[in-house]
């Protein structure tokens, strides 16, 4: 890795994920052990086997890179598989010093009859609840001289349904069979909303925040205004996958129709040549005002670099990704996995690959880690959050002179 930074410090220091799906982000040796006890069939049953199969470096499309999610929900469909995958998965990242998770997944893919939103919730918070105990039980933190091991849950609303949703959402679309199906969608946020707000202020549970998610081509963001407005109104904090696909008025819609605290991967952000609004007549100056606004508001973008590069082959290295640009720009841009499965990646290589391509410096680093910690959806109070993020920017600096970063500012 570049000097002065090296794999130990990135390691050590306290680090956030944003932006991590549970359901891909299962460890391989544990998709074979559900799959083998619930019948579920899949195309090998050694690790590499399914890397080579399935869980790739590369992908072809979107399309392959999701091919491995049919899987992986097949398999997370009781409240032990999920409670035992989302505790996996904290202690995956708690292990590489990741010290805050926002474990996002879609509750619609994984409920049945007498199984509901709430349970797949409680059952994900209870795994993440017991690694946090577990993380949390060292002499440093219980003394309050470290920073604790953190989480949050994010629920994702889904833009469409496909054939691998739940049995019971299957049932729930034939129920509305009289309605558009677009308008069944719109009404399946709605009714998550509620699911999340129940689980977060009836069931105590760490709820904190309301993503859409799923293909956006021919699925517009526009039809869950309602959902967002309510989780607006109930005080759901607010990110959208956006831009993933889409150009610069996907992000645009999502920040005003959509009330959008942050952005899931905002990479066609720098694409004005993907804007076709008619009412747009100069399209590099409608993106170089949304940037600005963006930066203006501190809007993060919850960056996925390798994810982008897995599903936007058309990218090329990772030199050629828009990161350089929100970086020119003093956007808040955090790094995040996505799915360390899917994208056989973790935090610390995400953190690697950026400072291989880009020219960061130890003083914007200290910027895209500590923007994790401060824009992410904290559950409890705001002095609490900040009482938090102070001991982890505390931690950072003193990080930076046991390994001899600081100093090197170029
Ligand atoms: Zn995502």
């Amino acid at each position: 890795m570049r000097a002065p930074f090296t794999e130990a410090f990135i390691r050590a220091l306290p680090k956030t994920d944003l932006h991590l799906h549970l359901d891909g982000s299962i460890r391989l040796s544990t998709l074979i052990e559900l799959a083998r006890h619930e019948g579920v069939e899949l195309p090998a049953y050694t690790e590499e086997g399914l890397r080579s199969e399935v869980f790739k470096d590369q992908y072809g499309d979107l399309g392959e890179y999701l091919r491995g999610f049919a899987y992986t929900c097949a398999v997370l469909q009781d409240a032990d598989s999920l409670e035992r995958v989302a505790y996996e998965l904290a202690v995956d990242s708690f292990t590489e010093g990741v010290r805050y998770i926002e474990v996002r997944f879609a509750p619609q893919l994984h409920i049945h009859e007498g199984f509901d939103a709430p349970d797949t919730i409680a059952a994900v918070a209870k795994g993440l609840g017991r690694a946090q105990d577990e993380f949390n039980a060292s002499e440093a933190i219980e003394r309050g001289n470290e920073p604790a091991y953190r989480s949050g849950i994010i629920v994702c609303a889904m833009r469409m349904f496909t054939q691998t949703f739940s049995e019971y959402y299957r049932r729930y679309v034939a129920l509305h069979r009289f309605r558009r199906m677009d308008e069944v969608i719109a009404q399946a946020s709605v009714d998550l909303v509620n699911a999340a707000v129940h689980a977060r202020d009836d069931l105590g549970l760490p709820v904190v925040g309301f993503d859409l998610a799923g293909q956006e081509d021919g699925y517009p963001a526009a039809a869950h205004a309602e959902a967002y407005n309510l989780a607006h109104q109930r005080f759901l904090r607010k990110t959208v996958h956006a831009g993933e696909a889409f150009g610069p008025e996907s992000i645009f819609q999502a920040l005003t129709d959509l009330h959008a605290d942050r952005i899931g991967h905002g990479y066609h952000l720098f694409s004005p040549d993907k804007v076709s609004h008619e009412g747009i007549s100069d399209p590099d100056a409608y993106v170089a005002a949304l940037v600005q606004h963006m930066a203006d508001r501190r809007i993060t973008i919850e960056v996925c670099l390798s994810s982008n590069l897995q599903t936007n082959p058309e990218i090329g290295t990772l030199e050629e990704h828009n990161f350089r640009h929100m970086l020119d720009a003093n956007l808040s841009a955090t790094l995040c996995t996505d799915n360390r499965t899917v994208s056989n990646t973790s935090v610390c290589r995400e953190i690697g690959l950026a400072i291989d391509a880009f020219p960061i410096d130890p003083k914007m680093l200290k910027q895209i880690v500590v923007y994790g910690f401060k824009r992410s959806f904290f559950p409890g109070s705001y002095s609490g959050k900040r009482t938090y993020v102070r001991k982890c920017f505390d931690l950072y600096e003193a990080l930076e002179k046991e390994h001899g970063v600081v100093g090197h500012e170029s």
